[in-house]
């Protein structure tokens, strides 16, 4: 299985819009931060978690010739919002393209893309098939078996997702402990860790790393990472044995 982060930003991407800071100004590759998603490579078919605003710059950096399904984590159009680049995979690939999502999530993404759901539907636009899920069951997504996993974001029920010994986690900031026992014995664990500073509906970097020695994964990766974090290279001298920020392009086989 091959894990790539497609991208590690925040809602806003790192550099932020019209932001002088010096995270923002770093000349550092791994400062550039696309918004969060990551594509899984396993018997050969190809995952994609979320399509955020950046989907069709990341498919074509990493030059993914087919994707098979994508898997939501939740509605927030920062995972949301290239939906509509799909359109290159349903001309290529001749097919509707599998999308699995939670109750909610597909209401909101009928709302946010109600021509793809339209009676007369346009020609050329995104073509789906839409497969529900929920975070109590464990599903097969084209063949792979992947485990839901609840947390909260506010107010906002999310899904992360654990295939084989990965689990992917963003936009949390809290996990019920019996749901944190289905993240136990994974063996890669990528969690969300925003800033350092405390905020409403995602975890800081201290409350990342304090789950994380708490589930003891080989190695974790934290993702969905603020320009307010600070640079790659600064924040990665202090991090725990084993912990690691991640970045845009990353590979875990
Ligand atoms: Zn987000
Ligand atoms: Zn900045
Ligand atoms: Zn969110």
């Amino acid at each position: 299985m091959r894990l790539t982060f497609l991208g590690t930003g925040t809602s806003g991407g790192v550099p932020m819009i019209a932001c002088t800071c010096p995270v923002c100004l770093s000349t550092d590759s791994k400062d550039k931060r696309l918004r969060s998603s990551v594509m899984i490579e396993t018997e050969g078919k190809t995952l994609i978690v979320d399509t955020g605003p950046d989907f069709r710059q990341q498919m074509l950096r990493e030059n993914v010739m087919r994707v098979d399904g994508i898997i939501f984590t939740h509605p927030h159009k920062d995972h949301t919002g290239g939906l509509d680049d799909i359109r290159g995979y349903n001309y290529v690939l001749r097919r509707d393209i599998p999308l699995y999502l939670d109750a909610f999530t597909e209401q909101e993404i009928r709302d946010q893309y109600s021509y793809i759901f339209s009676p007369n539907p346009y020609p050329g636009i995104p073509r789906v098939h839409l497969n529900r899920i929920d975070g109590d069951t464990p599903f097969v997504a084209e063949g792979i078996p992947v485990i839901p996993i609840k947390a909260m974001h506010h107010q906002m029920p999310v899904l992360g997702f654990r295939f084989g010994d990965v689990t992917y986690i963003t936009d949390a900031n809290y996990i019920a402990p019996e749901e944190i026992e289905k993240i136990r014995g994974s063996r890669i664990l990528v969690l969300n860790a925003l800033r350092r500073e405390q905020h409403i509906s995602h975890f800081t970097l201290q409350q990342a790393i304090d789950l994380i020695q708490d589930i003891k994964p080989e190695r974790a990766y934290l993702t969905h990472i603020s320009h307010q974090l600070g640079k790659y290279d600064e924040v990665s001298n202090e991090l725990p044995e084993g912990i690691f920020l991640a970045y845009d392009g990353l590979k875990v086989e």
